[in-house]
């Protein structure tokens, strides 16, 4: 299992750092976010190290697929059985700042705002 002995979510899997597990197997691992943006607010990750969507092979189709599923059981478990959000940020346009791949799940009993403020400034 390939790591990063200076990523923190490396860290997170190999337990030097403490997280909050909602959900673990051999390939992927779910802890609660620490800064939470909203009611449920999930971090669901590979465990082996992957620095960004935009650093994805063929080779990592299995484990993209497992996480969707994950996402998908942890959230409903969580109690956002009517709806929920997932959330990829990638490199710098996409203000990804832990650069170990990781999908945000977000939700909770109310609706969340808009993605992306539609008259947001572009430059
Ligand atoms: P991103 O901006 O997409 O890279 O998101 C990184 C996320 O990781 C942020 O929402 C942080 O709150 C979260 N985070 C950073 N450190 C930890 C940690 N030790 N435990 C749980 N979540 C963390
Ligand atoms: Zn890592």
């Amino acid at each position: 299992m390939s790591t990063d002995p200076d990523c923190i979510f490396c860290k997170i899997i190999q337990n030097v750092i403490p997280s909050s597990r909602v959900y673990e197997d051999e390939d992927v691992l779910v802890f609660k976010d620490i800064h939470p943006s909203a009611p449920v607010h999930l971090l669901v990750i590979p465990k082996r190290h992957i620095p960004g969507l935009s650093a994805v092979t063929a080779a990592d189709q299995q484990v993209l697929g497992k996480m969707m599923v994950v996402a998908s059981q942890v959230a409903r478990e969580a109690g956002s059985t009517d709806g929920f959000r997932t959330i990829i940020n990638d490199g710098r346009v996409g203000r990804q700042d832990v650069l170990h791949l990781h999908m945000h799940v977000l939700g909770g009993p109310t609706p969340l705002g808009r993605m992306i403020s539609r008259d947001e400034k572009t430059d």
